[in-house]
């Protein structure tokens, strides 16, 4: 079996009048999470373990922060998109675990609904997802909430395999419609990759 594994980590500081989301949850808490996005570290974690699995990057070359696209986004969006990098790297899920790092609130009474809604969000089984939970005992971050993730995959798809629906490509302008067709699928729109300016330049007239 050719298998590979990634390792994510994620932390965001609590901030009050904002849902706190984990795992794809709003969870009863006075904080949330501070983020650009939903500030769901367990996802961003996770999202970061795929990515890394097969070596495609992490989450922030995919979506900069600073981009107002991503601005409150469910961070739903940015596993989708991990999983599918994996599939078109010709891999899946073999399992994924978890650790929380957080003071409050605690984890275990929604754990079993969090596995649940993470599998889900996965496609996979509740039993390839496992999600933990600890304090920050001796840390002094109670403020924040860190999360470290660890996933395993497995190739479903041979390299020859990649190749031969390559080789169905047959001109020019086919590849251009499927190249564009896979990016709209992946990306929503083509990747940008460049930085932004910190100021805007039309504004300077
Ligand atoms: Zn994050």
């Amino acid at each position: 079996m050719d298998t590979r594994i990634g390792f994510g980590y994620d932390s965001h500081i609590f901030k009050p009048g904002v849902p706190l989301r984990i795992g794809g949850l709003t969870l009863d808490h006075p904080e949330g999470l501070a983020g650009h996005s939903d500030g769901d570290v367990l996802l961003h974690a996770v999202t970061d373990a795929l990515l890394g699995a097969i070596a495609a990057g992490d989450i922030g070359s995919f979506f900069p922060p600073g981009d107002p696209r991503w601005k409150d986004a469910d961070s739903a969006i940015f596993l989708k998109l991990a999983m599918e990098e994996l599939e078109n790297a010709g891999y899946q899920i073999v399992n994924i675990d978890t650790t929380l790092v957080l003071a409050a609130p605690k984890i275990v009474p929604v754990a079993g609904e969090m596995r649940a809604r993470v599998a889900d969000l996965l496609c996979v089984d509740i039993d390839q997802v496992s999600i933990k939970a600890k304090t920050p005992e001796g840390l002094n971050l109670d403020h924040v909430a860190q999360c470290h993730a660890v996933a395993l995959v497995e190739r479903v798809l041979e390299p020859d395999e990649l190749k031969s629906m390559s080789a169905v490509i047959e001109t020019q302008r086919q590849l251009e419609d499927v190249v564009s067709d896979l990016l709209s699928q992946v990306h929503g729109v083509p990747k940008r990759r460049t930085i932004a300016p910190v100021y805007d330049t039309e504004d300077i007239t």
